[in-house]
């Protein structure tokens, strides 16, 4: 993302941005910050609109959305200008080795035709006088030379490219992995949740297996912010996605969904398992006691409420969703720190 306003467009822009934050309610942290100073500079046309419907059709824009317009329209925006940079610089590496390889193919051509003149020389005459000999020797070890150090050149040259290719390589990676990790968690992100939930449901759904979701919230997590701070609150985020990464294995996924919910996503495993594992990490994230870090004091425990879904075949991945969305309801709905199953769709 380019930001290119002049000192006061900034701050009018920045304004903007905290009065929003202010007015909404909304936590002060850095993604809802970068969110509102590009929705009121202007400067992503795509969040624009999206914001824009939202507002129209009087959504309130929570936490948790910012953090889903982030994710899809910013976070993204950052990364595909770094795989873009990688890829100008593969694309120039490419073009330089491609010059590289022709001026050696037409210095090899070269060296052919002398050593072919050459040789026509030695057999053309009947009787060479060593001068011409001498001289026509020294020409080809001249071109021999040149050749050797030309060879030499390019193999150093190959040598760096390739290593450079190499490095170039190890950053797609990190950030490929980046953009789907969820930067305060350290958890699978939502891009990461939607990319793993169409894979699965996709494969359930062509060869007939089961599979099932789990959405959990944090209970009153306002409340805790307000009492605590956000500081401390984005340390209960870490705990609980650690606890969720602690109690999952294999092909399981426990992703940031929003804010302050989290979303697994079970292969394999029909309604009662989800259920079951659903109620160990809600009681493993109640077992932990809370301390602040900063000063010791204890802060008592937190809950998590949740909704489980098991897939039923033919079913939309976003109905599948609404399932589970509709149970963690109903858990809140109850009294909250529960689990609830999804009933099977109508
Ligand atoms: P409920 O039991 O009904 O879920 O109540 P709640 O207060 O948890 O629910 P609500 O959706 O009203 O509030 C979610 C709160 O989560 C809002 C905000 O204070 C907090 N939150 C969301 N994202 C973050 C974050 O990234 N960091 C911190 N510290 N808090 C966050
Ligand atoms: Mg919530
Ligand atoms: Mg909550």
């Amino acid at each position: 993302m380019n930001y290119r306003h002049t000192l006061n467009k900034s701050k009018e822009f920045s304004n903007l941005a905290l009065k929003h934050i202010e007015q909404a309610g909304l936590l002060y942290i850095p993604y809802n910050y970068e969110l509102w100073y590009t929705y009121y500079s202007k400067s992503h046309n795509e969040l624009n609109r999206a914001i824009d419907i939202l507002k129209e059709s009087d959504h309130d824009i929570t936490d948790e959305r910012c953090y889903e317009l982030h994710q899809r329209f910013l976070s993204q925006a950052s990364e595909n200008s770094r795989v873009q940079e990688a890829g100008v610089q593969i694309t120039d590496t490419i073009s330089e080795m491609t010059g590289r390889v022709h001026d050696v193919k037409s210095m090899a051509e070269n060296y052919g035709e002398a050593l072919e003149n050459a040789a026509q020389s030695f057999s053309d005459s009947d009787n060479i006088d060593p001068q011409s000999i001498k001289e026509t020797l020294n020409n080809v070890l001249d071109n021999t030379n040149d050749m050797i150090k030309h060879n030499a050149e390019l193999e150093k040259e190959l040598e760096r490219s390739s290593s450079m290719m190499e490095e170039l390589k190890r950053d797609l990676e990190k950030v490929r992995k980046q953009a789907l990790t969820d930067g305060l968690t350290n958890l699978a992100n939502r891009k990461a949740f939607d990319d793993e939930i169409e894979r699965v449901h996709a494969e359930a759904t062509k060869q007939g297996q089961v599979f099932t979701i789990i959405i959990l919230d944090i209970d009153h997590f306002k409340s805790f912010n307000d009492n605590y701070g956000h500081q401390v609150g984005d340390q209960v985020l870490r705990l609980v996605a650690k606890t969720l990464t602690d109690g999952v294995k294999g092909r399981d996924m426990a992703a940031r969904y929003g804010g302050e919910e989290f979303a697994l996503i079970l292969p394999d495993t029909n309604l009662s398992g989800g259920t079951k594992v659903a109620d160990s990490l809600r009681k493993n994230v109640q077992g932990k006691e809370l301390i602040n870090r900063n000063n010791g004091e204890v802060l008592g425990r937190i809950t998590m409420s949740g909704g489980v879904a098991e897939y039923s075949v033919g079913e939309s991945i976003d109905q599948l969703i609404e399932r589970a969305d509709n149970a963690l309801y109903s858990a809140k709905h109850n009294g909250r720190n529960q689990i609830s199953s999804a009933k099977a769709p109508k």
